[in-house]
């Protein structure tokens, strides 16, 4: 017979399972904490806090800082865990993937957009992509606003279809369905979906076919998405190299035999009385029912109108870097653009490269390009002049003056400068063919909190807990009675665990842990099974845990036994509770934290507004103040270990009293006036409360993030155990059915 560990070792034992990564999860959450807050204060200095368009919004009465949304972003330090939630860190580095919100297993991430209302260079659009009042013009992809090659994707096929829907109300007139203009990848994908469709239409293209895609250096390599190309299948990949991705479109180009017209540059578009389009290029005029500007954003590159531009060695886009090599290059620009070609120059034997950059960072750059340039810098092959812009170029050098005009002019030795400082948006041409910039006429979003979402659940788990108490209830003299009593019941044969509906139960219960399990599954990025969200997916955990927990219950006949069978009822109850807690409570504590956090920065802020306000001897006095405070909290917050923290708690009050004191001191010397002087300790007092609470919040917070380790060690258990009661009862069935 198999002995049975005593309950209390098993419980000692998971206690301490729990509590050393428990212990060392404080110490690495407080070490992470500090540097992600200083990198946010960092970011919010350098501009990188904002976001430029999409970006996530974080529903923090929801989220369980479980960092899937961190793992999951494809770009680097958008987002980061503070304060035990996810919080945006780079705003400007995201670019709209998306991929958080889709692994967000809560549902608590919307992309949602920048404030619109602040920028008037972006197309006020209806959902079907169509410009506001101009029916029958579509705008698709970059010129939008959005930039990935995905979103341009989805743009050209919605484009083709309202196209389409256009043609089935006005029906077909003379002359085209509809006129692409750009093709790129919104007015490819725009081409490929109106052949489907069997529209009549023609694809303009300045230049050739490709787009930006076409003008990135050789080899460079792409992230994208799954992607589904109207008539061209799925492409699965996720990182693509330039040329991999040119000769899908190529081929598809060719093999739809799509009707391409390159080095047409589009002059116009005008509305007509009739509804229809007049399209005007340098060759031609083109009539058409529907329009669709797939053009970019790139327009005309920007020059920097200094002398010496007009040489031959000043170039507005590198395609390929193999071809220059052993020489001295410049770049002028921080952009993607400029730094993937620093890069890219920087890879040939024998070159020297320098960059000229107006800024003091790189604040806007894909993460990619971020880390790649950072390294370049460090190893010495690429070296960044900053704050630095052209003064003039020479045949063999550039001259650079630097933001400090005291310093002399900075002549760089160079063969070949490429000037890659972003080009100027076709704006004119859109607001010429109708399209409006009012920002008033941007689509309002309105986020709201959803709360943790805790009636569903708990109703369900009440529905379940009324139908077992009115079956305990129904059955109770069965229930109730000894063993010995029971097995003469005449209700043994098919309530007992061992057959009938009481076994029924227990095979259910054991069929619902493993259903649970495969949220496991889903969950793993390294697993290629994507279908479903994780949403749902979550839903299913949760449901399946109580409904565990319930069979179990039946299957036990309502009695904690201390055997294997009691043990992992004992453990579902642990699991299921734990569970409730991470997913319903825990966002409560956080969001606490972060509140007043947010009071902490208001206080200091108002302590140093307060202090740029005032005369000489008072602002002296308000930044000894800021000073002495911001030490304090300091000292205070920023314990590693527990009993450190603690501790810190403890001698908060007494290090308060103390540098109150030394404040009153030092503003009597000053001959401070007692209402300023007031007024400072008083803001300092409660930038220090705030502080003190929310490193209270904190401790409690990360005292309640223990529930993640109980949670997944009893979840072990709970399978352990499992496997052991089910082995052991096929074993001794026998046993079983005559006990
Ligand atoms: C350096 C860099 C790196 C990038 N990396 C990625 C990445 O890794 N992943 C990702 O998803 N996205 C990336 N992007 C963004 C992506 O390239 C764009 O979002 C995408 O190409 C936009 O497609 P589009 O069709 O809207 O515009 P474009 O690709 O810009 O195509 C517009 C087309 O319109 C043509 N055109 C413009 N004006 C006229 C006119 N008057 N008449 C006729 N034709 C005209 C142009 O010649 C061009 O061919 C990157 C962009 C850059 C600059």
């Amino acid at each position: 017979m198999l002995s049975l560990p005593p309950l209390a070792l098993l419980a000692a034992l998971l206690f301490v399972a729990t509590l050393i990564p428990a212990c060392l999860a404080w110490r690495a959450g407080r070490r992470n904490l500090r540097e992600g807050l200083r990198q946010r204060v960092e970011a919010k200095e350098s501009g990188s806090f904002q976001p430029r368009l999409e970006h996530p919004w974080i529903d923090i009465s929801r989220c369980i800082g479980c960092a899937s949304c961190m793992r999951a972003c494809p770009e680097e330090g958008v987002l980061d865990i503070l304060h035990g939630q996810a919080a945006v860190v780079h705003g400007s580095r995201c670019i709209g993937h998306g991929e958080c919100a889709a692994h967000c297993p809560v549902g608590a991430i919307a992309l949602t957009m920048a404030d619109r209302k602040s920028r008037n260079d972006l197309p006020a659009l209806l959902p079907s992509m169509q410009a506001h009042g101009v029916p029958g013009l579509y705008l698709a992809g970059e010129v939008t606003g959005y930039a990935l090659i995905r979103t341009a994707v989805d743009h050209g096929r919605r484009c083709a279809n309202a196209a389409w829907e256009r043609k089935q109300k006005v029906g077909a007139n003379a002359g085209l369905d509809l006129c692409i203009v750009g093709a790129g990848p919104g007015g490819l994908a725009c081409a490929l979906e109106a052949k489907r469709l069997g529209l009549d239409f023609v694809v303009l293209e300045q230049d050739r076919i490709g787009g930006t895609i076409a003008r990135y250096p050789r080899s460079k390599l792409l992230n994208t998405h799954p992607l589904e190309l109207p008539l061209g299948g799925r492409l699965e990949g996720r990182a693509y190299h330039k040329e991999e991705l040119m000769k899908v479109w190529m081929d598809l180009c060719t093999k739809h035999q799509l009707p391409i017209q390159e080095g047409e540059i589009l002059q116009s578009v005008h509305p007509n009385a009739d509804g229809k389009f007049s399209i005007q290029t340098q060759n031609q005029s083109i009539q058409a029912q529907s329009v669709c500007l797939a053009i970019g954003r790139r327009g005309i590159p920007n020059k920097l109108n200094v002398v010496g531009e007009e040489l031959m060695k000043v170039n507005y886009s590198l395609i390929d870097a193999r071809a220059f090599k052993h020489g001295k290059f410049l770049i002028v620009g921080g952009g993607d653009s400029a730094v993937e070609a620093a890069l890219g120059l920087a890879e040939q034997p024998g070159n020297q490269v320098h960059i000229s950059y107006r800024r003091a960072e790189f604040f806007r750059l894909r993460s990619r390009s971020f880390l790649r340039i950072q390294e370049a810098i460090r190893d010495g092959k690429v070296k960044v002049h900053w704050q630095s812009n052209v003064h003039r170029i020479e045949q063999d050098r550039v001259l650079l003056k630097r933001e400090d005009p005291a310093l002399p002019l900075l002549g760089i030795p160079n063969d070949e400068v490429f000037v890659l400082i972003g080009g100027l948006p076709p704006l004119p041409l859109l607001q010429e063919a109708g399209v409006s910039f009012d920002p008033n006429l941007q689509p309002k979003q309105e986020l709201i909190e959803k709360g943790s979402g805790l009636v569903l659940p708990l109703a369900f788990a009440a529905a379940s807990a009324g139908t077992l108490l009115l079956w305990g209830w129904w059955h109770s003299e069965y229930y109730q009675a000894e063993p010995l009593q029971q097995i003469v019941d005449p209700r043994h044969s098919w309530l007992r665990s061992a057959s009938g509906l009481g076994l029924v139960a227990g095979i259910l219960a054991s069929i619902m842990i493993l259903t649970n399990l495969t949220y496991l599954l889903r969950r793993n990025r390294r697993l290629p099974l994507e279908w479903g969200s994780l949403n749902r997916w979550m839903s299913l955990h949760i449901a399946t845990g109580l409904m565990a927990f319930a069979f179990a219950i039946l299957h036990s006949s309502f009695s904690f036994s201390n055997h294997l069978g009691g043990h992992t009822l004992l453990g579902i109850m642990v699991l299921v509770s734990t569970g409730g807690l991470g997913r319903y409570f825990y966002s409560f504590v956080p969001r606490a934290a972060n509140g007043r956090e947010q009071a902490l920065e208001s206080a200091q802020l108002q302590l140093m507004e307060d202090t740029k306000a005032w005369g000489e001897v008072h602002r002296d006095f308000g930044e000894e103040a800021r000073r002495q405070m911001a030490a304090l909290i300091d000292r205070t917050r920023w314990k590693s270990g527990v009993l450190g923290s603690i501790l810190g708690l403890v001698r908060a009050q007494l290090d308060l009293r103390k540098t109150m004191q030394e404040l009153i001191q030092v503003g009597r010397s000053m001959k401070l006036d007692a209402p300023t002087l007031n007024q400072v300790l008083k803001v300092a007092r409660k930038a220090h409360r705030d502080a003190l609470i929310a490193s209270h919040f904190e401790s409690l917070r990360t005292l309640l993030a223990s529930w993640r380790f109980f949670h997944r060690w009893v979840g072990l258990l709970v399978v352990l155990l499992l496997i052991a009661h089910v082995v052991v009862s096929l074993n001794y069935a026998d046993l079983g059915a005559s006990g």
